[in-house]
């Protein structure tokens, strides 16, 4: 099986629970601690085997990582496990799992070779914020539910408020109902990119 690696917990003797997001589960997993086993790391994409045991976590064993072209660009590689760490607390709750969370990975991983890392990582959140029917269109306050129509503020999940009704990184209206709307992030510049990043590691 294949699965990208979204936490990692340290148990006893160097052991690690290992949590996967594959195709059409999350698996968690056990990893026995030794020498000869390959590193793992939070992001990391990963073929694996699941063996059985007498606990209710299988063990995770004959692991081999597919590595990305862009796997040693530190600055590439650390956004990615920023953004890949906040699908565990989205998703841990659900059993079973649609298709489209693995592919949109592996869509990112192959996007994030020809553009910025960060512009990459928000085009493709906006799809999923779209596919879960959460990407907020209509411009309406959150708080204070009434439209906005200047320059605006996001909270967690991008969702928009008026700057006056929140204290937060101010954005250009326009800019981003272009943004969310064409799900191209040409037209924002560095700056904005940076900030709508730091909205996004607030939380899916
Ligand atoms: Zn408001």
């Amino acid at each position: 099986m294949q699965g990208y690696i979204i936490d990692l917990k340290v148990v006893k003797d160097d052991d690690l629970i290992v949590t996967l997001l594959c195709e059409n589960e999350l698996i968690t997993s056990y990893r026995f601690y030794g020498a000869r086993h390959s590193n793992i790391n939070i992001g990391y994409k990963i073929d694996f085997e699941l063996e059985k045991t007498k606990s209710s976590i299988p063990r995770l064993k004959d692991v081999i990582q597919l590595g990305f072209p862009w796997i040693l660009n530190n600055q590439k590689m650390y956004a990615w496990q920023r953004y890949l760490k906040l699908f565990y607390p989205h998703l841990k709750e659900l059993e079973d799992l649609e298709p489209f969370y693995f592919f949109l990975l592996d869509n990112l991983v192959s996007k994030i070779e020809k553009q910025n890392v960060l512009r990459a990582i928000l085009e493709s959140y906006l799809l999923l914020l779209d596919h879960e029917g959460r990407l907020h269109t209509d411009f309406e306050c959150l708080i204070c539910e009434i439209k906005i129509n200047s320059n605006l503020s996001m909270i967690r999940g991008f969702l928009p408020v008026h700057k006056e009704c929140i204290r937060g990184k101010v954005f250009d209206y326009k800019k981003i109902k272009e943004f969310f709307l064409t799900k191209k992030s040409i037209n924002l510049n560095d700056n904005e990119v940076e900030n709508l990043f730091e909205v996004l590691l607030l939380g899916l």
